[in-house]
């Protein structure tokens, strides 16, 4: 049996995690987007349109590069990195962005809303919604607003509206909440595009089928460059769209070990982490279940990360179930380790990574040393790090 099989089960589960925590009412709803994605997706009208804008607007298939220098510079094992860090928009995210946005058009819904963490999903949602043809309404943390100042000015100038968000602890998470609850308002002609691999069935199953492009290019262009698959693929993992992205293709390879990396923050003996993976409990979040970092009562904890685009207190149900089977391992990365990454990756190689794709990079570099020369990792460059480079250089006095 492949391990892509019946994943997830027809209600949405992977394993033990995912389904739709969610009223009747907001599943019925849920259940009419699953069959609307089900029929359209079959349909060689949706699969050229999105083929030809994955081509034509993205920019893909995007290359592979043997990073020959930082591989030199690490001392072991030769790092390729998938260069998604070249789409249309900066990042993987535009993926899934476009796959939502025509959905939603196909659907005949009149607003799209999401939140945003980095403002990665908000910029590529509001250049899909602005494509399609689509209004499109973003929310966004305070705190992130301040520190993703390029990014907030590109949502305006592509005609998004833009909600600030002021409780609680003015990131990620209570943009979700604030973005579902203006989506609650009107939820048969809205339609929430939600940013990655969480949320409730059909969205991890939908995101990872939009986003599993990357790995069914790069299995194919691996090969293609070196005569055979990767040892290592590694992606880092904030909900886990872009890790799902590309782990898709290789997950039937036993041969090629899969690592996820998630932001262990100021070190994970302190609460300053988003480190799910490796201290999450099954839990409840957002409309469905999965390991989520939360108190007594199931509350969310607070998060951080020093990549806006991973502070994130649960993680997609599909991580958590390759997590039980042992097929994904999940590693953890602080925030120093990723700025020495961040600066080693555009000093060696002239390459600026998002920070959160540092976090990849990072463990990369430090698991290359215990390899041999012949041995290769493949990293997913999730993003490129142009919206960090400010914040970057005032962190380090440059
Ligand atoms: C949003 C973002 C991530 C984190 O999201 P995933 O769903 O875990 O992929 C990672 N890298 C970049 C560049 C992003 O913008």
């Amino acid at each position: 049996m492949s391990l892509t099989d019946n994943m997830p089960d027809n209600k949405g589960y992977f394993g033990e995690y995912g389904g739709q925590i969610l009223p009747p009412e907001m599943q019925a709803i849920m259940n009419e987007i699953d069959g609307a994605y089900e029929e359209i997706r079959q349909t060689k009208e949706f699969q050229q349109e999105l083929a030809e804008l994955y081509a034509k607007y993205v920019g893909r298939p995007s290359p592979i590069f043997h990073a020959k220098r930082l591989t030199e510079h690490a001392g072991g094992a030769q790092i390729y990195l998938k260069r998604e860090d070249l789409n249309h928009t900066g990042a993987h995210k535009i993926n899934h962005c476009l796959g939502e946005a025509l959905l939603a058009k196909y659907m005949g819904k009149t607003k799209v809303l999401a939140e945003t963490g980095a403002g990665q999903h908000g910029v590529a949602l509001a250049s899909a919604c602005a494509l399609v043809g689509i209004p499109c309404e973003i929310h966004m943390g305070e705190i992130d607003i301040a520190k993703e100042h390029p990014n907030v000015v590109k949502m305006k100038i592509l005609g998004c509206k833009l909600v600030p968000v002021t409780r609680g602890t003015k990131t990620l998470k209570d943009a979700v909440d604030s973005a579902f609850d203006e989506y609650l308002l009107d939820p048969v002609n809205f339609f929430y595009a939600i940013g990655s691999v969480v949320g409730p069935h059909p969205f991890p199953k939908m995101v990872r089928d939009f986003q599993s492009i990357i790995g069914t290019e790069a299995r194919q262009q691996f090969q293609q460059q070196t005569g055979t698959l990767p040892n290592k693929v590694m992606a880092c993992v904030g909900g886990g769209s872009n890790a799902m992205g590309i782990f898709t293709a290789f997950l039937d390879d036993a041969d090629v070990e899969l690592v996820g990396v998630e932001p262990a923050g100021k070190g994970l003996d302190t609460p300053d982490h988003a480190a799910t993976m490796t201290f999450g409990t099954k839990g409840a979040i957002h409309g469905f279940e999965c390991l989520t970092l939360q108190d007594e009562k199931g509350e969310p904890l607070p998060v951080y990360s020093i990549a806006s685009g991973l502070d994130y207190p649960g993680v997609g149900p599909q991580h958590c179930h390759l997590k039980d089977i042992a097929r994904v391992r999940y590693e953890a990365i602080d925030d120093q380790e990723c700025l020495d990454a961040f600066m080693t990756l555009s000093r060696t190689e002239g390459i600026i990574p998002a920070l959160e794709s540092a976090h990849a990079v990072a463990y990369a570099m430090k698991q290359a040393k215990s390899l041999s020369a012949d041995q290769t990792i493949l990293v997913n460059l999730s993003g490129r790090g142009d919206k960090d480079a400010d914040f970057v250089a005032e962190k380090l006095g440059l």
